[in-house]
């Protein structure tokens, strides 16, 4: 007998499961479809283990330095088993909280690969959904009045560059290597790239980054770009841009070897293992999307402002859709998709006030323009910025690297960008997507008095600096 429902979720990602909490607190009957676990990339395979290496990263590179602080160490030594193991039991943890999370809203979840069979007589609007189960049981039959495709992204790897998981790694696999190489090559220099090179680097990895374009981050402002470039040199990453990775010349002999094109020129590279983050695709294949006249762009599912795809019952949110392939971006886009199946009048989503951040060593974040979007946009800018090394909680800290950089409109004096690379910067960012929701100048962002001694400083005269007021530079 087949269950009916108000809603089915495809994916038990970010974005899946709390779409599904939102609906179940709208009264609506929900289920979710997962075919691994619940929490999906970024819990399981993303955001959530990569920052638990990263941070292991961080303490181990900071104990390194203790002496700095007048606290004297033996020279520590590195446990990789207990850093997995911390991991894991973080992840382990926050799996817990979401299963509860799924229960407490009586969320059903269904173990499988769920399958859009296309509208039927029981189900006219939105298509019965097929569930293969994962435990080999006969396919469960779901029929939703609306469905929420939330089935995520998948890492691409170049053509004909075969991932074998031990030499040649997607960021799937090198989140559960069990050891360390000596050595490392990793192709592309984007979000995950960079994140992976400051922290192999910071655990003594030796590290080669090959990205295609001329510069590193290549979505970042120029000066954030810039920035981190010379922080990776300084921890003495290779890193090499403008050059075009020769997939085929890859050869695997106890170790790797592969050439790279660049201005005409071959060059042969060669490390223990290779970790390929050229981006990722969006997870469409087999879903179903055949029996529906849902249209793909790019090989992404095209939606409009409330993510309705051309099946009005049928809402598609997250990396699937493409755009900003976040977590948060999911989440958001996920509240806005069920409110609007609700009838709740949803806000539309402005994408300039999502802040994106990137948690290498140092960090850095974002929200709005970059300098060169809001030229090319036809803005003539001011623009504001101010040193972490003139800020008194990074000197204290001991990380006083990078500054702060505001853009703004001249002539409105609307706040267009913010732009940050230091300590902490990932999670102050917040106020300036706050500055940006409410529609703040800079002036009211200076106006707002930033406690003292705090990192958030830097935030306040990077605003005042906007118009020349800065005190402390
Ligand atoms: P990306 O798009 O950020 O970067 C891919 C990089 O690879 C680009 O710089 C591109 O120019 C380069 N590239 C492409 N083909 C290449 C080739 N043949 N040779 C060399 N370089 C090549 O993709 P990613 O780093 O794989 O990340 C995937 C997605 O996951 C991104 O959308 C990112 O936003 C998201 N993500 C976000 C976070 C975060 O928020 N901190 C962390 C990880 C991933």
């Amino acid at each position: 007998m087949a269950e009916e429902y108000d809603l089915v979720v495809l994916g038990g990602g970010t974005g899946g499961y709390v779409a599904a909490i939102r609906a179940s607190k709208l009264g609506l009957k929900v289920a979710v479809v997962e075919k691994g676990k619940m929490g999906g990339t970024c819990l399981h395979r993303g955001c959530i283990p990569s920052k638990a290496l990263l941070r292991s990263a961080e303490v181990f590179r900071q104990t390194q330095l203790a002496e700095e602080f007048g606290v004297e160490t033996n020279s520590p030594v590195l446990n990789f088993v207990k850093v997995q193991e911390r991991k894991q039991a973080i992840v382990d943890t926050l799996h817990k909280g979401v299963q509860g999370l799924m229960k407490k809203g009586e969320i059903d979840i269904y173990e499988g690969f769920g399958r859009i069979l296309g509208p039927s007589i029981f189900s006219p609007s939105a298509g019965t959904i097929s569930v293969e189960l994962n435990n080999g049981e006969e396919n469960e039959m779901l029929i939703p009045k609306n469905v929420l495709i939330a089935t995520g992204s998948s890492p691409r790897t170049l053509p004909g560059l075969e991932v074998d998981g031990s030499y040649v790694m997607t960021s799937d696999e090198a989140l559960n290597m069990q050891d360390l190489p000596d050595s490392i090559i990793i192709v592309g220099g984007g979000i995950i790239g960079i994140e992976w090179a400051s922290m192999l680097a910071d655990f003594g990895v030796e590290v080669t980054v090959l990205e295609y374009l001329p510069t590193i981050l290549p979505t970042e402002d120029e000066d954030i770009s810039k920035e981190i470039m010379k922080h990776m040199k300084q921890k003495g990453i290779t890193v090499i841009t403008d050059i075009r990775v020769l997939s085929e010349s890859l050869k695997i002999d106890g170790n790797v070897v592969i050439q790279g094109e660049s201005n005409g020129e071959t060059y042969t590279f060669e490390a223990d293992r290779m970790l390929v983050s050229v981006g990722r695709s969006a997870n469409v294949t087999n879903i179903g999307l055949e029996n529906t006249d849902i249209e793909l762009d790019n090989g992404v599912i095209q939606t409009n402002k409330y993510y309705q795809t051309k099946e009005s019952h049928i809402y598609a949110i997250g990396d699937v859709i493409g755009g900003m392939q976040l977590a948060h971006v999911a989440s958001h886009e996920g509240i806005t998709a069920v409110q609007h199946m609700a009838d709740k009048n949803p806000h539309v989503i402005n994408y300039d006030q999502v802040p994106s951040c990137i948690y290498s060593n140092p960090e850095a974040a974002s929200v709005g323009l970059t300098e060169k979007q809001a030229e090319d946009q036809g803005y003539e800018v001011k623009v504001g910025r101010f040193p972490f090394k003139a800020n008194g909680k990074a000197l204290v800290f001991g990380e006083s690297e990078g500054f702060v950089k505001i853009i703004a409109d001249k002539h409105s004096d609307d706040l267009l960008g913010v732009h940050m690379v230091g300590p902490h910067v990932t999670d102050m960012i917040t106020e300036a997507g706050l500055a940006k929701v409410l529609d703040a100048t800079p002036w009211e962002i200076a106006e707002t008095i930033h406690p003292h001694p705090t990192l958030s400083e830097a935030i306040g005269e990077s605003a005042m600096a906007v118009d020349g007021n800065q005190i402390h530079g």
